[in-house]
């Protein structure tokens, strides 16, 4: 018997629509590789109201290419039908579909916001989580915080209680709350395991932006600190989430320990050479890298690449977990091998990117100049970005 849809169902009498709930209401998130369309058909709709959904979005500028994995999708039904469906984007566009007797009409709805650049400050007493609250920021500001320090430092490992940081934010507000952080213009972190380190952001003239230290030297590394990428883990962190680091030793890698689910990024452009099951290490990924290094991570949750694929640095490439026979509670098993060899992957020292070309340091230092006076403010000016 074919796959019946309940539209289908309720067409030829099998149930009859009395019967269902008057209103239901599904929210999803489009997933990673699935389309709108998936998405659609995951929530219960059948192939012609998909079509006809299709059709609404369509005509309001609806770019189905722009979709993302975390776009969020609200369908709301009227016994079994749907009745609306609310499609948002990054916080800040909506389009909402609306039935109209036997068709849909979609409009497209920006959603009220400002934008501004602050002056954040954390001053970590128990975990970054909780600095963040304290600050009256958003946790997310750990997260994006963390990416632009992810060549030098460890945000599981090396922040210690009465670490201080500050930066330059870009922030979209609605309503006089934080929706989103947008780049990082400049960030200082202090701290007792790791010094001081600065990072101003430069948009280099062919269009990409970069960061680098005062003196021109690159913030990039070819390889990032740490193969867990912070995340907002929702058991918090420092006081309450304890990743540690066992010995480099007898079994060629370096453990992480992890509470539930940290997703593990590649800690540089690679190649993926190996993704799928290993008796000992569980799921398995290795990647192939540029200097005859190679890095593989075991015990994972969920694997979100395939062998031959080409994946940049920083990119989410599985979730830590706790699978296979060797396994001794959640951890990442980080491992890896220079020239066939197995190495510590915490003493190797990674060549950093190109500088700031001379000729451009001029323009870099009048930058810093403005940049500098506002990490050094007190956290209360802002300006408003016209
Ligand atoms: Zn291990």
């Amino acid at each position: 018997m074919p796959f019946m849809t309940l539209t289908s169902l309720i067409l030829l009498g099998v149930i009859d629509p009395s019967v269902l709930p008057v209103t239901q209401v599904k929210n999803r998130r489009l997933e990673r590789n699935q389309t709108v369309a998936k998405a659609m058909h995951d929530a219960g709709l059948d192939d012609a109201t998909v079509t006809a959904l299709h059709g609404a979005l369509g005509a309001a500028e609806f770019n189905f290419k722009k979709a993302r994995p975390g776009d969020q999708l609200r369908f709301v039904f009227n016994h079994g039908e749907l009745d609306r469906l609310d499609y948002r984007r990054n916080l800040l566009t909506e389009w909402q579909v609306r039935r109209d007797g036997d068709h849909y009409v979609a409009r497209r709805r920006e959603i009220e916001r400002e934008q501004r650049i602050d002056v954040v400050e954390l001053t970590i007493e128990s975990s970054v989580w909780d600095a963040a609250l304290a600050a009256g920021e958003k946790p997310d500001v750990a997260v994006t915080l963390s990416d632009v320090f992810a060549w030098d430092l460890d945000f599981y490992r090396d922040v210690q209680k009465g670490d201080r940081m500050r930066a330059v934010i870009e922030k979209v507000m609605h309503k006089g709350r934080v929706l989103e952080y947008g780049n990082v213009l400049a960030a200082e972190y202090v701290g007792s395991s790791v010094g001081t380190k600065r990072t101003f952001r430069y948009h280099l003239p062919d269009g990409t932006d970069a960061y680098f230290a005062e003196d021109g030297t690159s913030a990039r590394k070819t390889f990032l600190k740490s193969p867990l990428k912070f995340a907002q883990v929702t058991s918090g962190f420092g006081g309450r989430f304890h990743p540690i680091i066992n010995q480099f030793g007898n079994h060629n890698g370096v453990d992480f320990s992890a509470g539930p689910g940290p997703p593990v990024w590649a800690v540089a452009d690679g190649t993926v050479t190996r993704a799928g099951w290993d008796d000992g290490g569980g799921n398995i990924v290795c990647l192939k890298h540029l200097m005859s290094f190679e890095t593989c991570y075991m015990h994972l949750s969920k694997i979100d690449v395939k062998v031959g694929e080409r994946i940049a640095q920083k990119t989410v490439i599985a979730e830590s977990g706790n699978t296979g026979r060797l396994t001794t509670g959640p951890h990442l098993h980080f491992g890896m091998k220079r020239g066939g060899v197995w190495v510590n992957p915490l003493n190797q020292n990674f060549p950093r990117g190109d500088p700031l070309p001379k000729t451009l340091m001029p323009d870099f230092k009048e930058k810093l100049a403005e940049l500098r006076p506002r990490l050094e403010a007190k956290p209360v000016a802002s300006v408003t970005v016209p």
